[in-house]
């Protein structure tokens, strides 16, 4: 009996000793999974503020490298990011074509549990690059188009749906006034047109694609169109080509095209897109008294227009750009 209790007394310390063990480990696991997720959260953290910061910036690097750095620094002030954990680059890089907004976080994460184990901290990094280059693919497009032979000046007033031949620089023939079916296919006609000019086209259009002239002056449907953006700038003071919101409805994008084939010698069958060009869509208002031309689409041209999208530094740029992550 009396050596049972020996026996016992002896485990009594073993005991101890496992769990002094058990617990050091159940630290290590409780360190791994709270401080390693901590690590995680903070570098998801710096990721997301470091990719959108790239993102804002590069939608200026068509204006300035300048204004590209600042608006990517204020990104990270207005979101909660700690400026001193951030650099912001704007320029070339020998890596990419064309220039970049880079930015790298750096940050410092300090640790709860895996100080049992002797570590207090540990250093946590992100990095991103975002691009401008020429759009190659846009979304909502609006039905009427630019002829890749017309110069495209910034501020200038193009006519781009006209109503009388004197006006025509599309380059489309006889029977057509600047309107365009954006699916390639006949069929839809004036309806597809109207609202594609009101809503633009919902598909997304790519450089390559082929388009066919929409025939017909389609007075009525153009008005429509037209008139549904005008009426949809409500900013005070309304938008002109001086001054304008990015996303007001009178902005339209619309595809740069070139001949493709030819239905006779006096008449165009199909275009092809070679990029994208925005307009700020001139006001009725604008064109005086006695202008019952409603037929006709008339913008100025902006050169440093900014889309979501895809973008090639390699693409010729027709005005519109395509932002987008490159790391
Ligand atoms: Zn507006």
């Amino acid at each position: 009996m009396e050596k049972v209790r020996s026996f016992l007394r002896r485990e009594e310390g073993s005991v101890l000793v496992i769990a002094a063990l058990a617990m050091t480990a159940l630290m290590g696991f409780a360190a791994l999974v709270t401080d390693v997720g901590l690590l995680y959260a903070e570098r998801a953290r710096l990721m997301d503020t470091a990719d959108a910061a790239a993102l804002a910036g590069a939608q200026e690097l068509p204006v300035s490298l300048e204004a590209a750095e600042h608006v990517a620094g204020h990104y990270i002030e207005r979101n909660g990011g700690d400026p001193s954990d951030f650099s912001v680059y704007a320029g070339t890089d020998p890596d990419y074509p064309g220039k970049v907004v880079r930015v790298t976080a750096n940050s410092e994460v300090d640790f709860f549990f895996a100080r049992v184990l002797g570590f207090t901290k540990a250093d946590v990094g992100a990095r991103a690059a975002a691009t401008a280059g020429g759009a190659t693919s846009a979304n909502h497009v609006v039905p009427i188009g630019i002829n890749k032979e017309q110069e495209r000046i910034p501020g200038k007033e193009y006519t781009l749906k006209f109503n009388a031949p004197p006006d025509d620089k599309s380059g489309l023939g006889a029977g057509n006034f600047g309107a365009l079916d954006l699916d390639g296919n006949n069929g839809g006609g004036a309806n597809d047109y109207r609202e594609r000019l009101k809503h633009g086209y919902k598909q997304v259009l790519k450089v390559g694609d082929v388009i066919i002239p929409e025939s017909g002056n389609m007075a009525g449907p153009t008005e429509h169109g037209v008139s549904h953006r005008l009426n949809g700038c409500n900013h005070y003071p309304r938008c002109t080509i001086y001054h304008y919101e990015k996303d007001c409805p009178r902005v339209v994008v619309i595809p740069v095209y070139e001949i493709y084939e030819m239905q006779n010698e006096n008449k165009v069958k199909s275009m092809k897109i070679v990029g994208f060009a925005a307009f700020l869509l001139k006001d009725y208002s604008e064109e005086g008294k006695g202008n019952n031309a409603k037929a006709t689409i008339k913008g100025y041209f902006l050169h440093d227009y900014v889309i979501p999208g895809d973008s090639d530094p390699e693409q010729k740029n027709y005005g519109v750009y395509g932002v987008n992550l490159i790391e």
